[in-house]
């Protein structure tokens, strides 16, 4: 057996297989480099000995997906040794366990240590610390690359059942922060600062986002938030972030509904005042600012007024992109135990919320019309190069010369696409 195992560990293919969202996608980066060297590594599915699969339950269908990941792995691998780990291992690990070829079930804390699990079996699970778990580090990409600096979150909105699996909010220390951005910022021309819930980042008990911003703001690199909260937006966050010449004027403001009531009966703890003052004031610092936004529709006790406030309301804020999704019920949280809305009707405020989100940016574009941004550039796809603006603008632009992973100035010539079209200011 013993024999077997080291055999295994030396000369093994390993396929790493990534659900989720930008955390997980932080995380098997960071289990990457824990083999690297000692194993040959694959990232998309193909022919290996093992399979790490890193799962999510943020909705049922991604669960759902988890599960399936494993038929369509035995495929063509019957005899693979499966690890699985992440948010749906959490949730429920019997679902996966009960394939024989899955050795055994890891969580959502312990990412960094699966490589020790090689060749053990069962349900290894374990209670999620209340300190965070600073084993991993995501530095083997190009371009952009994220840095998570938190874990977990308190705030138990009513449909969200992360909480539940990613345990309580938790902060990194700056320092092992800072070790990991300067690393990446040798291959990487942006640092997107990540978390479960990152505007709740804390040093010493007090809400520190911003001290993380000011710590790598002479990075030879970009600088940009993930998903916020809006009590993290105050007049001193953004004076300090409008000081930093590194940092990337595009703030993601999760809102999720746009009627009060609903907001109150997702644990929501702000108002479309409160939400509205905030996005006034990102606008007086940052007046161009991409302002993004997450929205939920079809939330159980969303009325036709509700939904009709959400419209009105995301019209009125005029978004840069607006992020919707259908309400999709998570067993285990609050809002599962409501009556729950018919698809037909989620599928119809989704329709609307589509046009008014996609009005919104058509606006938003039209201001940036002859303006002159930067851009870093990611990929060529056909005869165009593609990438993003500082205010998180999808960009499109041709060249004689090969401009992947560059920064360009370029001049915003017209709407195109699902972006715009830039010349380059050479
Ligand atoms: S802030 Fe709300 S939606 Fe976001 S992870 Fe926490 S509970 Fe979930």
């Amino acid at each position: 057996m013993l024999e077997n195992f080291t055999k295994i560990q030396k000369k093994q293919k390993v396929c790493l297989i990534n659900l989720g969202c930008k955390v997980n996608q932080y995380e098997i980066d960071g289990i990457l480099n824990t083999l690297q060297g000692e194993y040959e590594i694959i990232t998309k599915l193909g022919k290996a000995e093992i399979f790490i699969v890193n799962t999510c339950a943020v909705t049922q269908e991604a669960e759902r997906k988890s599960r399936q990941i494993i038929s369509k792995i035995l495929k063509q691998n019957i005899d693979a040794k499966i690890y699985m780990c992440g948010c749906a291992t959490e949730h429920n690990s019997e679902q996966f366990l009960k394939t024989p070829q899955v050795q055994c079930v890891i969580g959502t804390f312990g990412k960094g240590k699966i490589k020790e699990n090689f060749g053990k079996t069962g349900n290894l699970t374990q209670e999620i610390s209340k300190e965070y778990e600073d084993n991993l580090l995501a530095t083997n990409v190009r371009t952009r690359g994220y840095v998570k600096i938190q874990d977990g979150c308190n705030n138990f909105c009513s449909y969200c059942i992360i909480p539940y699996l990613r345990g309580r909010s938790r902060s990194r220390a700056l320092e092992s922060i800072v070790k990991e951005a300067k690393i990446l910022s040798k291959n990487c021309k942006e640092i997107v600062i990540t978390g479960i819930n990152i505007s709740d980042y804390k040093i010493d008990g007090k809400l520190a986002l911003i001290e993380v911003l000011f710590a790598l703001k002479n990075l030879p690199t970009r600088v940009r938030l993930g998903s916020l909260e809006a009590n993290v937006i105050t007049e001193e966050f953004l004076e300090k972030a409008k000081s930093i010449e590194n940092f990337c004027p595009h703030f993601h403001l999760s809102l999720q509904s746009g009627s009060d009531k609903v907001l109150k009966e997702m644990n929501r703890h702000y108002t479309t005042k409160d939400y509205y003052e905030k996005v006034s004031l990102i606008r007086q610092f940052f007046p161009f600012s991409g302002i993004t936004t997450d929205v939920i529709v079809g939330y159980p006790t969303e009325t036709d007024d509700d939904f009709e406030n959400t419209l009105t309301f995301v019209e009125k804020v005029s978004f840069s992109a607006v992020h919707f999704f259908i309400y999709s019920s998570r067993e285990g949280t609050r809002a599962s135990k409501l009556p729950q809305l018919n698809g037909s009707v989620k599928k119809q405020r989704e329709e609307k919320l589509k046009i008014v989100a996609q009005n919104c940016k058509k606006k938003y574009l039209e201001k940036l019309l002859s303006k002159n941004i930067e851009v870093l550039v990611e990929q060529k796809v056909g005869k165009y190069f593609i990438g993003f603006s500082r205010e998180y603008v999808k960009c499109f632009l041709t060249s004689k010369r090969d401009l992947t992973g560059k920064i360009v100035k370029a001049k915003v010539g017209k709407i195109f696409e699902d972006g715009i079209f830039v010349e380059e200011i050479v």
